[in-house]
């Protein structure tokens, strides 16, 4: 099927293809492991999975590198606070990053580079780019990129930079909107600041030129998409761009894919606006994994996406209906009779699914169709016409739903065990919900107990026991079913 998704440089919605015919070869900007990520920022880390997820569905293979911004500004300044070389700061947040990724059900990608890994790629780049006149060395030792020498400036942000002036220059990382300066493309230090020595002089290297040096190491001078989320694009992927085209004279990524925001309230979720939530925040006030990966996918890539409590609630639902049409399907009675008409609905969805999908990532559309087989299968089951035939059909069609949304199988009980063992680490249970504290404090063992006690309860007729017991649970999120081989119990 072709894949068509919108591409920032071109400004249409065009063809994704490999230039192999084979493989994606794909870059995703990481995350500067300073502290824990929000959710704005896993959006954008999902919507690159559920593009890669959908690339493997349709059977092409994927090459994506995701860089970790390991040094910088406030890697270093954090790193100084905390009495810590940066190499002892930063591996516990890239640690938690992971593990989100994980809850999150984000696939890895098949490389992930470090920046401070990569610094002789780095300084090699930035010499190549000295050797031509692009990048020119200040006063103090840092070493600046010359943005007059790149005509093609602001060909992504489609911003126009004919009248800059020669030489004006910021030394930080984020720099106003709309103008463009030379950028700093290695830095010298301040006063015993953390740096490297190499043939450029000490120093530590800026954040466009780690995303250059390393996605050219791993993918070539050039290859097939590049992604981030939408702040991204100026200037950062433009100085990538200027950087990497001005040393190969040749085209950098072909495809560039941008994520809007996630929103709260209209403004950009954001550290510096205060108004983030991470997703250890999330799973402590009870909600689940599966449903803060379903409602930062829902929505297509391409609109921002406002965050509401009430948004995530209903996803939690709209995953137990999922959950249950799936376990329904598989244990439900069955006729012989092949039920022609939910066949046909059922190829339906699973077209659909795909098409929706292949035109512009449309995610919205894609579970949509899902939904409407939920509703036909429902249907047919409860009016006892499910032919047996008619099963591996739905199953083949939710399967290939779960290879790219990835929420049928239930791991939610055991990502919220996790952060509540990180807090109760963290000295961080005042922010645990009290319903999740009451569960906690209930070990397997306890509950065994209690369980053992009301089945002797029973037998010796003691009723109001055994009932004031089953309540006791119920209020902790334990729920019990009576089988005759005995009791089994589950955490709600
Ligand atoms: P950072 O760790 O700040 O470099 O950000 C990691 C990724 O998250 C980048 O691709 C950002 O563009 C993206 N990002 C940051 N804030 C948001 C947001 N509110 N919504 C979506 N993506 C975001
Ligand atoms: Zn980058």
């Amino acid at each position: 099927m072709t894949i068509r998704l919108f591409n920032t440089l071109s400004g249409r919605v065009e063809e994704l293809s490999p230039a192999d015919g084979r493989t994606i070869r794909m870059y995703a900007c990481g995350p500067t492991v300073y502290d824990y990520g929000h959710i704005g920022n896993f959006r954008t880390f999902l919507q690159v999975d559920v593009l890669r997820r959908f690339l493997r569905l349709e059977g092409l293979e994927t090459r994506h590198v995701m860089n970790i911004t390991d040094v910088d500004d406030k890697i270093i300044r954090n790193a100084a606070g905390a009495g810590v070389p940066i190499g002892e700061y930063t591996p516990r947040y890239e640690q938690a990053f992971f593990e989100d990724l994980d809850a999150l059900e984000v696939e890895k990608p098949e490389i992930v580079a470090r920046a401070t890994e990569h610094i002789p790629s780095m300084v090699a780049l930035i010499e190549r780019l000295a050797a031509q006149d692009s990048a020119y060395r200040t006063e103090d030792g840092s070493w600046y990129f010359r943005i007059a020498s790149f005509p093609a400036y602001g060909k992504l942000s489609k911003k126009d930079f004919s009248g800059i002036a020669d030489g004006a220059r910021v030394d930080v990382d984020e720099y106003d909107k709309d103008s463009a300066r030379d950028f700093a493309l290695w830095k010298s230090p301040k006063d015993g600041e953390y740096h490297w020595q190499t043939e450029l002089g000490p120093g530590r290297p800026g954040w466009h030129i780690e995303c250059s040096a390393m996605a050219t190491e791993y993918l070539g001078d050039d290859f097939d998409l590049h992604a981030g989320g939408e702040d991204l694009m100026f200037p950062h992927h433009e100085n990538e761009i200027a950087q990497s085209e001005s040393a190969s004279h040749t085209t950098f990524a072909r495809h560039w894919f941008h994520v809007r925001f996630l929103l709260v309230e209209g403004r950009k979720m954001s550290k510096s606006e205060g108004n983030f939530y991470t997703l250890r925040d999330l799973l402590l006030k009870g909600y689940k994994a599966s449903a803060i990966r379903m409602l930062l996918i829902s929505v297509p890539y391409r609109q921002q996406l406002n965050f509401t409590f009430e948004g995530l609630a209903a996803e939690t639902g709209a995953i137990d209906r999922l959950r249950t049409f799936h376990q329904r399907v598989r244990t439900a009675p069955t006729v012989s009779a092949l039920n022609a008409e939910l066949a046909s609905e059922t190829a339906r969805a699973g077209e659909v699914f795909c098409e929706a999908l292949a035109n512009d990532l449309n995610t919205a559309e894609a579970r949509a169709a899902v939904f409407d087989l939920v509703r036909a299968g429902n249907a047919a089951m409860d009016a006892g016409t499910l032919g047996a035939e008619n099963v591996p059909q739905i199953l083949e069609v939710l399967s290939r739903f779960d290879r790219v949304f990835a929420v049928l199988e239930d791991h939610d009980v055991e990502w919220t065990r996790f952060a509540l063992d990180w807090a109760e680490r963290e000295g961080r249970l005042d922010q645990v919900a009290p319903e999740l504290l009451a569960q906690r404090d209930l070990s397997d063992e306890k509950i065994q107990a209690l369980l053992d006690k009301r089945t002797q309860a029973k037998r010796t007729r003691n009723f109001a026991l055994a009932d004031q017991i089953r309540n006791e649970l119920a209020e902790k999120g334990i729920v019990i079913e009576d089988w005759k081989d005995g009791v089994r119990w589950k955490r709600k």
